[in-house]
């Protein structure tokens, strides 16, 4: 098989060709072809040689399944301010071996992307580098700094265009700001994503608090704090008739609530981490800082509340809360250790995991999950399509029967910080498509 020869370097015509997917199931159902021109899927269905053209590139994909590219409502990508941890070009090429074609870039970056100028760099980058798109989250407050409205507006109608705002990593607390700016990105269908930590609550918070943070003697950080932010945005966010969507949930309180805001028809959307899926606090016992993450792991009550509420929609979507760091910020003793975890390269791997080798979820609930949803929540036009004849043909090929020992060598985020590191999962993703142009093929960068 032979890679299409783009020099990528932001065109995004490079590289592009015609291709004749063979025998690929799309969502996991029956085998069929799906014939690729111009960008665009032209065809799925048996027997497509003639559709895609005499020049066209052949896969064979027998046995693989064939879902639309994934998008990641949150991932950090550390540019600019933390090139050490990551860069909008490693970020992104983790996030095409993952299967991604879009990534939405938190805003906690140095400086902070809280203006249009900001915003419009890290797009530029994305584009530059070419793996995926890069969507930038702007910051709700200047400088995170919870005390002034950044530039919504400005950002907004920025070429970044953005419409998901976050001061992720740090909570809008302050219940009139909050009110504020969900009040002021309704004028242009915009969306403020909280991250949900009461921070007087979590003062000095360093795990779960519960039976294992009592016997470690580390200090907890309640579900409460969680919960209650949760309940007191939901009710801001149908007082003011905004949209409101909440980063990482990690408690079975935390579903309860937004089950309930959901059934009020409330504007109510919610997102859950592969880590909060399938991990539990029971691994914080020995103290490695790798499983050091916020919000931090809950119980196994916890982690099957979530899986079941992403089963059943109350959770609308998975996103990876990729957040890189290098090793000295985690490979030191935990309290002085950094919060955070990888999660593009092992994001679809663990959802099989978690859900699919459960029988939660099947192969189009995990398209929903982690391509419709996230990109209808983050206003993505051009992702989380149908796999259909005239849909842009950005998807993933993935072959569910590997299975292999995760090894953070292999990575190519900058950081190596994932908690499934030696973990056996099953999945690997073989190739990656971003508007007709491979990305990733026989599992390694194009
Ligand atoms: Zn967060």
């Amino acid at each position: 098989m032979s890679a299409a020869n783009g020099s990528a370097g932001g065109d995004p015509v490079a590289g592009r060709g015609s291709w004749l997917i063979r025998g690929a199931r799309p969502l996991g159902a029956g085998p069929a072809d799906i014939a690729i021109r111009d960008g665009l899927v032209t065809a799925i269905g048996p027997g497509l040689a003639a559709e895609a053209g005499a020049g066209a590139q052949v896969i064979d994909a027998g046995g693989l399944i064939a879902l639309p590219g994934l998008v990641d409502l949150h991932t950090h990508l550390r540019e600019p301010g933390r090139e050490d941890a990551e860069t909008v070009e490693t970020g992104t090429m983790a996030a095409a071996l993952g299967g991604f074609t879009a990534v939405h870039a938190m805003a906690n970056t140095d400086p902070v992307a809280d203006t249009a100028g900001v915003v419009e760099q890290i797009w530029r980058l994305g584009r530059q580098a070419g793996y995926c798109d890069v969507q930038p989250v702007g910051a709700v407050t200047t400088g995170l700094g919870g005390k002034q409205l950044a530039e919504l507006g400005a950002m907004a109608s920025s070429p970044a265009r953005v419409r998901v705002f976050s001061d992720d990593g740090r909570c809008v607390s302050d219940a009139v700001l909050m009110r504020r700016a969900l009040e002021y990105v309704k004028a242009f269908d915009g969306v403020i994503a909280q991250h949900a930590q009461e921070p007087r609550l979590t003062d000095g918070a360093q795990m779960n608090e519960g039976e294992v943070s009592g016997r470690l003697g580390l200090a907890g950080w309640p579900a409460v704090a969680e919960e209650a932010v949760i309940a007191r945005d939901s009710l801001l966010a149908a007082h003011v008739g905004s949209v409101l969507h909440i980063c990482h949930v990690s408690t079975a309180g935390s579903v309860e609530i937004i089950r309930w805001a959901k059934s009020k028809g409330w504007q109510v959307t919610a997102e859950v981490t592969p880590h909060h899926l399938l991990l539990t606090d029971e691994l914080v016992a020995g103290y490695d800082p790798v499983y050091k993450v916020n919000p931090p792991l809950r119980t196994a009550a916890d982690a099957a509340a979530l899986r079941q509420a992403l089963a059943d929609g109350t959770i609308d979507c998975v996103a990876t809360d990729h957040a890189p760091h290098p090793l000295e910020d985690k490979e030191t003793e935990w309290a002085a250790a950094a919060f955070g975890m990888t999660g593009l390269e092992t994001a679809l791997r663990v959802v099989q995991e978690a859900m699919v080798e459960t029988g939660l979820l099947d192969w189009a609930g995990v398209a929903d999950r982690m391509s419709a949803r996230p990109a209808a929540i983050g206003r993505l036009a051009g992702h989380g399509q149908p796999l259909a004849a005239g849909s842009a043909a950005s998807l993933v090929l993935y072959d569910p029967a590997a299975r292999a020992v995760v090894d953070p060598a292999t990575h190519a985020s900058r950081s190596r910080n994932t908690p499934f590191a030696g973990m056996a999962l099953p999945g690997r993703v073989v190739a990656t498509f971003l508007r007709g142009r491979p990305t990733v093929l026989d599992g390694k960068l194009a």
